[in-house]
């Protein structure tokens, strides 16, 4: 079997790579090899841990606006026609911060967020400056991701092999192979050919909780913390509770005292979440993979031996946005090679 494009990493972020490149005909192409696939849980695997939702947790420079438009706009669509079967879901969402956010931010998301508006301060909690309404995604994200496993791999022949490779040369083992996604997340800090010091992980302690009553998405920004609530699609009433950013932290311990915190902030942010009461099912953590300067989305070249040269797209470093944003960063990663894809053969029944 021919490998022409090889995508590392079977996270939210290969994933999308592979579904934007299936969608354009490219899916026989297409080899995803990773350590770890949607169903397996690792503490250095960070798509199964994830909240999700859409929110303005994302940065504020140019890219994190383009990505996040994108991928809200992609993912409306997806919870329209398919939102059953993929666990995504359109769901009324209220945001508010402690200090003022950025103007720039704001405006970007009043451009295309559904029913946005800006809430009157008598309508939001004590201690908050700010605050606005929308109708958000909320994504159940281990099932998600074995949504996209299964469509990718039924739908459109997308190979997955499980590996952990070496080094990033060895995605190049195969010599068919054109180009290499490097979508390995926490995994480019210390993979040979990447090793990317600005990458660090962002730990995060979440509370799944059963708690059918509650339908809507809470968040609240303060300076050094975040408190989220977020129903989950798909899963009999489960709530997912949150949490934490605890920059450069890589425990995959959980920690009683922060479960209470969480309890403790939650419930004082959304007093439904105790009438008539939930029941905390387990507490988990997860990594968020980190990066100064934010995600690195870019085509570079790397030497294979004294004759050739490979083509490498980094795409990592989504910190807390991968679901969010990791199609418009997968877009970006899939245009850098336009080029080199015209190469390569296409199913003509999707063009
Ligand atoms: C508590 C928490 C809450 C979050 N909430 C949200 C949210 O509400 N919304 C949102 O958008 N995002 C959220 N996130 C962030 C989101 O989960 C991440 O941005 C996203 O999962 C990153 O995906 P990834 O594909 O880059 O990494 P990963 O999911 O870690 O995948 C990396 C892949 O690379 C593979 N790999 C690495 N090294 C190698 C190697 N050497 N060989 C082979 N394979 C390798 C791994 O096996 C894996 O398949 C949250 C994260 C956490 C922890």
């Amino acid at each position: 079997m021919s490998r022409p494009i090889v995508i590392v990493g079977a996270g939210v972020i290969g994933l999308d790579v592979a579904l934007l490149l299936a969608e354009q005909g490219y899916g026989p192409s297409i080899t995803v090899i990773a350590e770890h696939l949607p169903g397996d849980t690792s503490i250095n695997y960070t798509s199964p841990w994830a909240g999700a939702n859409f929110s303005a947790i994302s940065g504020g420079d140019a890219n994190a606006l383009r990505w996040d438009k994108y991928g809200y706009q992609h993912m409306m669509k997806l919870a329209e026609e398919h939102g059953t079967e993929a666990c995504i879901s359109k769901t009324p969402s209220f945001e508010y911060w402690d200090e003022l956010p950025s103007k720039t931010k704001i405006e970007s998301m009043s451009g295309y967020l559904e029913d946005f508006a800006m809430l009157d301060i008598k309508d939001i909690p004590k201690g908050c400056q700010f605050g606005v309404s929308f109708t958000t995604i909320t994504v159940n994200a281990p099932r998600y991701i074995q949504y996209l496993y299964r469509l990718l791999q039924e739908q459109y022949g997308v190979q997955f092999v499980r590996q952990r490779l070496p080094s990033i040369k060895a995605g190049f083992s195969d010599i068919s192979t054109k180009i290499v996604f490097n979508c390995t997340g926490n995994g480019a800090r210390h993979l040979p050919g990447v090793e990317d010091a600005k990458s660090y992980p962002t730990r995060g302690q979440i509370l799944l909780t059963k708690a059918p009553q509650i339908t809507k998405n809470v968040m609240r920004h303060g300076k050094d913390y975040e408190t989220y609530i977020i129903p989950r699609p798909q899963s009999n009433g489960s709530v997912i509770l949150g949490g934490y950013m605890q920059k450069g932290v890589s425990t995959g311990d959980t920690f009683s005292r922060e479960s209470e915190s969480i309890v403790e902030r939650t419930t004082t942010l959304l007093p439904e979440l105790l009438t008539p009461g939930m029941e905390v099912l387990a507490a988990f953590s997860g990594l968020r993979p980190s990066r100064e300067g934010g995600a690195r989305v870019e085509r570079t070249s790397i030497q294979l031996d004294e004759l050739r040269n490979g083509i490498l797209v980094h795409n990592y470093g989504a910190g807390g946005t991968g679901f969010q944003a990791g199609l418009g960063m997968a877009r970006d990663a899939v245009n850098a090679v336009e080029d080199v894809l015209r190469s390569i053969s296409r199913e003509k029944s999707r063009l």
